[in-house]
């Protein structure tokens, strides 16, 4: 089971363009949680889209980008509109009030500062956020195995093939399917076909290396795994690695037509993503790859170069 990191501490931002303003709440606020500060719009973007915090206190005037504009930019980008925002301002009155809420914040806290009131309402939103992403891992995980569900791969996959159009840079998808696993099923038991799944999702899940790598249940004994940056040159290792790493787990199994133990077919879809290419095309090239792999006898991996096909 993949536990949430939800054991990371709170990491709190703390945007404004009046440096002694961020010492006074970095002082309130040290004991709830790490804190980063920004002193503009722009920076508080940056910091935000690199470190993901829990819960950004942004000053509603700054020069530049306002308050209201950063909260709207900060919404908008897949990113970072997780993050609960709390807008700070030295002019309360039910209009801010109602536009700060229309911009995309949780709340809003007065200058000058009522420490206890400050504490207590950054508390509270550090509280709803640990519970909502709790709540959220749940539903993006895959009951069985612990690893993430199809709709989650879908929307990562779409974001990644976004990302990676826009960047030119390559990607790397991949199916990952057990070999006679039906046999596995009837010959031990559907138990144990539950207990084999959860163990190869765990495997798959231990291979990941880089941030951004991800495995996903795609259905049945199909695995999923999206990894970004995967150059043409390193799939094919990449995909052996996998297969072997499947190998490795030397599990038994005396129902395989081909192998004592367990094995998995590999097909994986690389390339640059072409403009408006969808979660499903990437995946219908991956899918090619795996059933060739099937064809070409099982425990073993095909590469599929996608950029050449859709250019060409
Ligand atoms: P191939 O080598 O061509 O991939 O053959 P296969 O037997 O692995 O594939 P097939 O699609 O024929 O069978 C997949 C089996 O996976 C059938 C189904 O009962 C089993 N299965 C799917 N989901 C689960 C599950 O959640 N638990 C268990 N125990 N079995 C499952
Ligand atoms: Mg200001
Ligand atoms: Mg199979
Ligand atoms: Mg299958």
């Amino acid at each position: 089971m993949i536990l949430p990191d939800s054991e990371r501490d709170s990491l709190i931002l703390i945007v404004d363009d009046n440096v002694p303003s961020i010492e006074i709440l970095s002082a309130l606020l040290k004991d709830l949680g790490d804190i980063i500060v920004a002193t503009s719009g722009a920076d508080a973007i940056k910091l935000a889209e690199e470190h993901q915090p829990d819960l950004i206190l942004l000053d509603q005037e700054m020069p530049g980008m306002d308050g209201y504009e950063t909260c709207r930019a900060l919404k908008a980008n897949d990113e970072t509109r997780h993050c609960a925002i709390i807008f700070v301002t030295a002019h309360a009155g039910e209009d801010l009030e109602v536009d700060a809420f229309a911009a995309g914040a949780v709340d809003f806290i007065a200058k000058p500062f009522n420490a206890p009131v400050v504490i207590a309402r950054v508390n509270t939103h550090l509280v709803l956020k640990r519970n909502r992403d709790a709540l959220q891992q749940l539903a993006d995980r895959d009951g069985l195995t612990g690893v993430y569900n199809r709709r989650y791969l879908d929307t990562q996959l779409t974001t990644e093939i976004r990302r990676h159009h826009r960047q030119g840079q390559s990607l790397g998808f991949a199916m990952v399917d057990i070999d006679f696993f039906k046999a596995y099923n009837d010959g031990y038991g559907h138990l144990a076909g539950d207990d084999c799944l959860r163990r190869f999702a765990q495997r798959l899940s231990g291979m990941l290396r880089r941030p951004g790598e991800l495995v996903a249940r795609y259905g049945g004994e199909e695995f999923a795994i999206v990894i970004p940056h995967l150059s043409v040159d390193s799939a094919e290792g990449f995909a052996q690695w996998v297969c072997q790493g499947v190998r490795d787990m030397a599990l038994p199994h005396a129902f395989s037509d081909i192998h004592s133990h367990l094995t998995a077919s590999v097909g994986l879809a690389v390339g640059v993503p072409p403009n408006g290419m969808s979660a499903r095309e990437l995946t219908s090239f991956a899918d090619a790859a795996l059933y060739e792999a099937k064809s070409n006898g099982r425990n073993t991996t095909v590469v599929n170069r996608f950029d050449r096909q859709v250019n060409e």
